[in-house]
């Protein structure tokens, strides 16, 4: 699939975005995430345990229900899930080393509904807890470069994308939360996934002919990698010329992504782009690309 980058475009989005004087997400939901007086190494393991299974939830249909008698979807179902087995000791390199099926069905299945690939995530958890363990903990493993973090990571199977979304995620969460005090801005990226790409798509900072999305070919890994990270280049470009972080950047795109440029029946309506939209122009609203099964995002 042919994605070139439009820096035109790239201009006009970037002055949207710095008008709507966006916020930094500082993450302290209690719902989602553990207590910021909690000690580090737990908070460390959490997160980057969480964020190790933290991709696409609803490929096979909706992972959702009520937990707790409060109805949760998608990704905040699965911290939900997280946050009540964190109470419970769970995120520890020595348990996550081990982890059992029943540990698992804690973490990925809401009553008799499990996440599709909770057999896969069950393995991933094992993988970093033993390398955490080889590591001496989450806090020898976790460095304060976000450089550095990609690169350590990497051996680490669920973090071995080569577009490093679920690296640049859990720094986005580590600095966001003052769990590391990362010494290399220059190095913040956006975590690219579907709605990133989507979206990008969309308004035509990414250039694609939309006909490739509406047919729905897959992408092999390579070509996945390659047009996920010319989307990750217009999205630092949206960062660099509006002058916005791409951490908060991404806060913004992800909620959007969900709530507003949704991949069937965007509210356009209530776009801040709207104006400035390429899919609207043309009345034509394509998917993200399609590339299936993989655990990269
Ligand atoms: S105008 Fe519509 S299609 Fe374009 S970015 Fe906004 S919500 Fe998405």
């Amino acid at each position: 699939m042919d994605v070139s980058i439009d820096v035109d475009k790239i201009r006009e989005v970037a002055e949207a975005v710095r008008g709507l004087g966006l916020k930094r997400d500082r993450y302290l939901d209690d719902r989602f995430y553990p207590p910021p007086s909690d000690p580090r190494e737990d908070q460390l393991a959490y997160f980057t345990a969480m964020v190790a299974v933290d991709h696409r939830t609803s490929t096979f249909g909706p992972f959702e229900g009520y937990i707790n008698g409060e109805f949760f979807h998608g990704a905040d179902a699965l911290w939900r899930l997280g946050r009540l087995a964190y109470d419970d000791g769970l995120f520890k390199a020595e348990r996550l080393a081990e982890l059992s099926p029943e540990d698992a069905k804690r973490l990925f299945a809401i009553g008799n509904v499990s996440v599709w690939d909770a057999n896969i995530r069950l393995l991933l958890l094992r993988d970093l807890g033993r390398k955490a363990l080889k590591a001496g903990g989450f806090e020898a493993l976790i460095p304060n470069r976000v450089s550095k973090l990609v690169e350590r990571l990497r051996s680490i199977r669920a973090y071995e994308d080569p577009v490093a979304k679920k690296a640049l995620l859990l720094a986005k969460f580590l600095d966001g939360r003052g769990l590391v005090k990362f010494e290399d801005h220059e190095n913040f990226d956006v975590p690219v996934d579907n709605h990133l790409s989507r979206i990008a798509y969309r308004l035509g900072i990414a250039d694609v002919d939309y006909r490739q999305l509406f047919e729905g070919v897959e992408l092999s890994r390579e070509e996945d990698v390659d047009v996920r990270n010319k989307v990750k280049l217009a999205w630092r470009l949206v960062s660099k010329f509006s002058g916005v972080d791409p951490f908060t950047l991404d806060d913004f795109l992800w909620s959007f992504g969900r709530r507003i440029c949704t991949r069937d029946k965007p509210r356009c309506e209530e776009c801040p782009f709207k104006a400035i939209c390429k899919a609207r122009s043309l009345g034509q609203y394509p998917p993200e690309h399609a590339h299936v099964l993989t655990w990269y995002y």
